[in-house]
This record gives structure tokens, sequence and C-alpha cells, in this order.
């Protein structure tokens, strides 16, 4: 990779919620735009999208046959994918569409005479089509972590995502902790990064940065049980940002 490296930040199915965030970043964007050549960014141009870049960095969920062609060239193009925010790491609440039958979900919105656009998917995560070099989690990303993240992606180190789930994090800010209080909190089972900002602010986490790789799921079981909250009401919770289990952990 050359010195200063290129950067496209492209959108597929979302909210532009995450590039919001990045919008929000002052100093530190600074400090990473001096290292690098921002070559692209959909938000903020409407200009073509450059044929060459190094790093390519994807918000959204993967939704039409265009998400896929772009995909497949963004992948062919840039030697590192970072997928931001949960559309775009585990389907996030886009995915959730794809619970629902296609004809149901179409009629729902646009009524029984609707014509459908041929090429619709139901929205998944982009590893679902191309392979993902790092991974920024969160509804929406954290600021600090993208930052880090892209820092390491331009390093060529290891993604740095931990692995334990959200308690230990929570805990250090003293909050008292929801389950106690009667309420469900997947806090217990989703991957820790968000420095517990909804618990700390007086919400339970409801699983948005996806599950965590050392959470230990049977255990879990029992403490929800022991709580009063039946599984299926976990796994319904879980749901909103998790549908796909196979790509959210
Ligand atoms: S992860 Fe959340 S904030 Fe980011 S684009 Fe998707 S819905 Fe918007
Ligand atoms: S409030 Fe949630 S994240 Fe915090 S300790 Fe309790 S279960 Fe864990």
């Amino acid at each position: 990779m050359a010195d200063a490296p290129s950067v496209a930040i492209i959108s597929l199915a979302s909210d532009f919620g995450c590039q919001v965030q990045i919008t929000n970043i002052d100093p530190g964007l600074l400090q990473v735009l001096g290292l690098i050549d921002l070559r692209y960014w959909q938000l903020t141009s409407s200009g073509h999208m450059p044929e060459e870049y190094d790093v390519a960095v994807i918000e959204g969920a993967v939704t039409t046959d265009e998400h896929i062609e772009l995909l497949r060239r963004v992948r062919e193009t840039a030697s590192v994918v970072v997928a931001i925010g949960s559309c775009a790491v585990t389907g996030g609440i886009p995915a959730l569409a794809g619970t629902i039958d296609a004809d149901c979900r179409f009629a729902a919105v646009y009524g029984e005479d609707a014509t459908v656009t041929p090429g619709l998917h139901s929205p998944v995560a982009i590893s679902r089509y191309i392979d993902v070099d790092y991974i920024v989690p969160g509804c929406p990303i954290d600021t600090t972590e993208f930052l880090a993240v892209l820092g390491r992606a331009l390093k060529g180190l290891s993604n740095g995502m931990p692995e334990q789930p959200l308690c230990a994090s929570c805990k250090t800010h003293g909050n008292e902790c929801f389950m106690r209080r009667g309420d469900l909190c997947l806090g217990i089972i989703t991957r820790s990064g968000c420095d517990a900002k909804c618990t700390t602010l007086g919400r339970p986490c409801t699983g948005c940065r996806g599950l965590a790789p050392d959470a230990n799921l049977e255990a879990a079981r029992k403490v929800y049980a022991a709580f009063g909250h039946d599984f299926d009401e976990v796994v319904t919770a879980l749901d909103l940002y998790n549908t796909d289990r196979e790509v959210c952990r």
C-alpha cells in the first residue's frame, strides 16, 4: 500500500447514520485525513466513484443485484475492505425484512398492486457476498472505534475487536444491572467495545454490536431464566440486529 492510501466510503442500503457519525469526528478525522487520500465519500459527494482506491469503507446492507455487482468490483479493486455499522456487519435492522415473506412485505408497504423492481433481495450483511477484512460494528458506529480500526487497517494490523460480552465494561461504570430491575438486557451476550454507552445512559443493551465471540450462551440462557426471561424473548430481542446468526459473531 502507498504512503497515503486512497479511501472510498460507500453506502448500500442504510439511513447514512454511520456516515453521519463520521462527520462528527473533527479532530480525529483531520488526523486520519492527513494520512489518507479520501478519494470518494458518498454522503458528501455527487461525483462518481473512482476507478482506483486502496481501502473501501462500506456502510449498509446488501439488497439489490446492483449492490452485489458493486461489491464484486470493490473487492477486486480495494486491498482492504472495512464494513461499518450493523447493517453492513450483520445485516442489522434492514435484515429484519428477511423474516417476512417478500410478497407480503412489499404489499404491506406499497399496496397489493405494486410492481416490484426485479433484482431486489432480502437484506444481508456484506460478508455474505465478499470477504471483509475489518469490521466496525454498532448502530451507529462509535467514532473513536472507527478511527482506531481505520488506523489499524492502514497499518496492516489486526482488527483488534473485543470478543468478550458487555457486562464487565458496563460494571466499570457502576451501573445498576437492568436484569436486577426486571428488564431484559442483551449485554450478557453482546460484543463489548462501545464503552457501555446505552446502559450508562439508562437503556438496556439491544445487541447492535452482534454476539460476543466469547459469550457463553448456555450460561446466559440460565441467567436469563433465573431473572424470569424465557429464551424466546431473548431470541426475539436479539433479532433486532442479528437475524443472521451465522454472521453476527
Ligand atoms: S448501522 Fe444503524 S446508524 Fe449505521 S447505517 Fe445502519 S441503521 Fe444507520
Ligand atoms: S445492565 Fe446489561 S450490560 Fe450491564 S451488567 Fe446488566 S446485563 Fe450486563
